[in-house]
């Protein structure tokens, strides 16, 4: 008995704990900030989500910004016209898993299921390839990280602090203006109960990043300009 108890720890903490401190807590392997000296990354979870995801793309045309939307496959299925949208208004769109399940409920198979799914999804609807994976909640197993192969594992520098109880606008964008320094990957929601808060508080961030002589672009497009530079140094 005592073996079968000993053997059911050691696994979960090697399947389990141990990615979550490499890659959540100490950063392993995975982008936190970006090397960017005037520019942030704003990314957006959850979505896309009808009642907000066209705000948010409505309020970044206006300010000629770009973000990152880290998609659920469930989602871009089920609105691919905003998927679409995403896309050709520039924005790049990373994987976010399939339907949010917590990853530590996913066996291999399924970690492996809903990334393979949800690349294939995206890629159908919107024609991009999808080159980042945010995993939900911000958590690793030894699974998602294992599916995730060939993608940029990607968490942020800077919590937008959307989803927390009281948030307001004003929370949000107070918080954030405190914080913000370039190169940070700054994480929030376009999807979910909170969104409306987050859509409210974007103009505001955005004037803060004008102010401060920043621009926002996408993940990806930081990481291509960053190898070109150190490629074209070397
Ligand atoms: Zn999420």
């Amino acid at each position: 008995m005592i073996p079968v108890v000993l053997a059911l720890v050691v696994s979960f903490v090697v399947t389990m704990v141990m990615p979550v401190v490499l890659f959540h807590l100490l950063g392993v392997g995975v982008i936190k900030r970006v090397c960017a000296s005037s520019s942030v990354c704003l990314t957006f979870d959850d979505g896309p989500d009808p009642r907000f995801t066209p705000v948010f793309l409505d309020i970044l045309q206006a300010y000629g910004a770009k973000a990152t939307f880290f998609c659920l496959g469930e989602k871009v299925l089920r609105y691919p016209d905003l998927a679409r949208r995403i896309r050709e208004e520039g924005h790049e769109i990373g994987l976010h898993g399939f339907d949010h399940r917590h990853p530590w409920a996913d066996p291999p198979w399924r970690a492996m299921k809903a990334i393979g799914t949800s690349t294939s999804v995206v890629r159908n609807i919107t024609g991009q390839e999808p080159r980042l994976y945010r995993p939900p909640w911000g958590f690793w197993s030894l699974w998602n990280w294992l599916a995730t192969r060939g993608l940029r594992r990607v968490m942020w520098s800077l919590p937008g602090r959307d989803w927390v109880r009281n948030a307001t606008p004003e929370s949000v964008v107070e918080h954030i203006a405190k914080s913000l320094k370039p190169g940070d990957v700054v994480l929030l929601h376009d999807g979910g109960r909170y969104s409306g808060i987050t859509a409210e508080a974007l103009p505001g961030l955005l004037e803060i990043i004008k102010e401060r002589g920043l621009r926002t672009a996408a993940v990806s497009e930081i990481i291509v300009a960053s190898n070109r530079v150190s490629t074209s140094d070397a």
